[in-house]
């Protein structure tokens, strides 16, 4: 039976690199290789300009119907003055809770062709090819109290709660193991137990997950050291887990250690595996309709669809190896452009990546 994948462009330069990951998929399903059926739905501002809401009834349906969503980009300062719950970020958390998305993928790679594009050395950075796997519902950001509160000296004082359970922290655990398999066969734990009691109970969650799993190594790392480590030799990493905030800070260091966010995926998954799947890009006002968008983060998070959530690894290598093979035709967006290389349109882009399949 034909998979359900809905696209929701969104916003900005939503359309245009959507558009081009479309294409690519439509490309393997006109030659048989995949079996699925797309639909688009509207999300994000675009969703509120037409229905008054960022995240519509419709749009929740179809989602929840769906094998796997990819979504384009939210946001636009049109809406920065809305009331919160109208804003085009919010149809965003409501996907992420509603489809209780608690693992967030975000691999920082660096194409070879691109390394001069990082702040680091050419051969710190090149070939670095790093899985970051975030909590993404849990942790400081969501836990009770929290809160602003007057004390009785008249102070003010601000709270909130760093917690985690034993289940949250073994289904995540579990996602890093089982992407590490997919790998190199190592997760390195990401803590800080030597100060926090909840990180002490994630490294021994963790340490007693590893068990079931003994062909993967696993170490613990304390993250003002992994945050070292990231920028002195971050390919010593395969697969970092760590919990949401921590994740929040470590994977966008580790994205720019590749220099162009025009290239990053991410993914999201719940627990059975269907997956919300998005650049790790914002939706670029600034360019927005000129067609000059790098496309190449949302074909790659169309790869780690294919990867994760739709069962088609060789799929997903073969979008990986063509959108290598456009690099190395020296073909580039201008976010990555140099001299030497040929400027190419988002369409273009897009249009190579098709050929070189
Ligand atoms: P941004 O990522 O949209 O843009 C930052 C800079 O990177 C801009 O100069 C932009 O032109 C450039 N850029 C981003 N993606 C690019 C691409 N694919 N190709 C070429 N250049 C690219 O971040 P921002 O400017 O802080 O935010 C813009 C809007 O996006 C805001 O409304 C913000 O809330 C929203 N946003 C959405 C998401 C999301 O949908 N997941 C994430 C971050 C920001």
């Amino acid at each position: 039976m034909s998979k359900k994948v809905l696209i929701l462009p969104g916003d900005g330069i939503g359309p245009e690199i959507t558009a081009q990951a479309v294409k690519v998929l439509n490309r393997l399903k006109e030659e048989g290789a995949l079996d699925i059926e797309m639909q688009e739905g509207l999300v994000g501002g675009a969703a509120y300009d037409e229905t008054g809401s960022p995240l519509p009834e419709e749009t929740m349906a179809a989602a929840r119907e769906a094998d796997a969503i990819l979504l384009g980009a939210v946001g636009g300062p049109q809406y920065d003055s809305l009331p919160r719950d109208k804003r085009p970020e919010k149809g965003l958390l409501g996907l992420r809770s509603g489809l209780e998305l608690f693992a967030n993928l975000r691999p920082a790679m660096l194409y070879p062709q691109l390394a001069h594009a990082s702040s680091l050395k050419p051969e710190v950075v090149s070939g670095l090819d790093i899985l970051i796997v975030r909590e993404l519902t849990g942790g400081i950001y969501f836990g009770q109290p929290r809160g602003i509160r007057t004390l009785d000296n008249g102070e003010r004082e601000g709270f909130n709660t760093y917690v985690y359970s034993e289940s949250e922290i073994r289904r995540i655990a579990h996602v890093a193991f089982q992407a590490a398999q997919k790998r190199n066969n190592k997760v390195t734990s990401i803590d800080k137990s030597n100060v926090l009691e909840v990180t002490e109970l994630w490294k021994e969650v963790v340490t007693e997950v590893a068990k079931e799993y003994p062909d993967v190594e696993l170490e613990h790392m304390l993250v003002d050291n992994a945050a070292m480590q990231l920028v002195r030799w971050p390919k010593q990493f395969d697969v970092m887990l760590t919990g949401n905030m921590f994740g929040d800070i470590l994977s966008d260091e580790a994205s720019m250690l590749t220099g162009s966010i025009g290239m990053l995926p991410s993914a999201s998954l719940n627990s059975e595996n269907k997956g919300m799947y998005e650049p790790s890009h914002g939706s670029a006002p600034d360019i927005a309709g000129q067609d000059i968008a790098n496309p190449l983060a949302t074909i790659l998070s169309a790869a780690m669809m294919l990867r994760y959530s739709l069962g088609a690894p060789e799929l997903a290598d073969r979008i990986e190896q063509a959108v290598s093979k456009v690099l190395d035709q020296g073909l580039r967006t201008a976010d990555i452009w140099t001299e030497g290389t040929e400027k190419v349109s988002c369409s273009a882009m897009g249009d190579a990546v098709v050929a070189a399949l």
